[in-house]
């Protein structure tokens, strides 16, 4: 949606990543028989659940049938997006300031005691104005290689975009700020050498014309971002490399970034590993890889170059 009138005026270079209350919300709701309801948009607020219990629309997809929930269906799914940003356009921010964030989530509910499906579901969809995920903004990002805690486990759900997954992340991501860092390198949990992916937010590693990021295979999550900078680095004439990558690997890297739909292109400083601290394009700006994807993405995002991918979609 592109902002033209009335928008709500908020302190955009101190804004963050943190949670704005907006107008509306989406919600639908589904039974035992797997079918939401058609759904519609409620006011902002606490999400209701039952009391007795206490490219994105593909991925919830995939990712629900492994959490053995069901999903919307994924028009629904693109239809309930447009409302949420149409019903909160008044939060849309002005190009060039910040975004809208929306966060589609799928919450099961319902009276069960034991190990079992919860009985009924809640598709939320909110959103909230948001600056800089990292508060370095474009600045590099100063990462360090864990090696005590691991994110997923083959077999497990590291793939999934599920809660779970973020709660073994939280010590780890804790420890490493209170230590000055901005997040976590997780590696494999098997091997330990090979490079997974940020807490929230996958990794690419540049060596002279060739871009690798560690390939899917069940424990990281399938960026969407990710998948639009693969496209977009090849378009560009890169060649792009999806494999294992070593942590070795970081030693001789020209430079590092990251990717997500909150970090965006998330260029990276400096490394640490096993007390090593590796630093990337002189830690002083960012890379010319790093900032040339992440002006692509952007300008794309933002409406101010043509879109060849046919990624964007005008709300009116
Ligand atoms: N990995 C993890 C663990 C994440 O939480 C995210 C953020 N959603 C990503 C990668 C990046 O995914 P996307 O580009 O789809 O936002």
């Amino acid at each position: 949606y592109t902002q033209t009138s009335e928008f709500a005026d908020l302190d955009w270079e101190n804004l963050g990543f943190g949670l704005v209350q907006t107008d509306y919300m989406y919600t639908a709701k589904c039974g035992p028989d797997g079918n939401f309801d058609k759904g519609g948009m409620v006011p902002f607020g606490p999400i209701e659940m039952n009391p007795a219990s206490g490219e994105n629309a593909m991925r919830m997809q995939t990712g629900a049938e492994r959490m053995c929930m069901p999903a919307p269906p994924v028009e629904q799914f693109v239809d309930a997006v447009k409302q949420t940003v149409l019903a909160n356009k008044r939060w849309v921010p002005p190009t060039g300031k910040g975004s809208l964030y929306i966060r589609p989530l799928l919450v099961g509910s319902g009276a069960v005691l034991g190990l079992a499906p919860a009985p009924e579901y809640t598709f939320i969809i909110f959103s909230s104005p948001v600056g800089n995920y990292f508060k370095e903004g474009l600045a590099p990002i100063n990462l360090i290689v864990e090696d005590k805690f691991h994110r997923a486990t083959p077999g497990g759900t590291g793939g999934v975009k599920t809660i779970g997954n973020y709660a073994s992340v939280l010590m780890a991501q804790k420890i490493a700020k209170e230590k000055g860092y901005s997040d976590v390198l997780y590696l494999d949990a098997v091997e330990k050498k090979y490079l997974e992916e940020v807490s929230s937010c996958n990794i690419f590693v540049v060596k002279g014309n060739v871009i690798s990021t560690p390939a899917i295979k069940g424990t990281i999550l399938p960026g969407i971002t990710r998948k639009s900078i693969i496209d977009v680095a090849l378009t560009k004439g890169f060649q792009v490399e999806e494999r294992l990558v070593s942590v070795d690997e970081l030693l001789d890297a020209d430079e590092v970034f990251c990717t997500g739909t909150a970090v965006v292109v998330s260029p990276v400083g400096s490394i640490t590993y096993q007390g090593k601290r590796i630093e990337y394009a002189g830690n002083q700006g960012v890379g010319a890889v790093s900032r040339q994807l992440y002006t692509s993405l952007t300008s794309l995002q933002m409406g101010q170059v043509e879109d060849p991918m046919g990624w964007t979609v005008q709300l009116n």
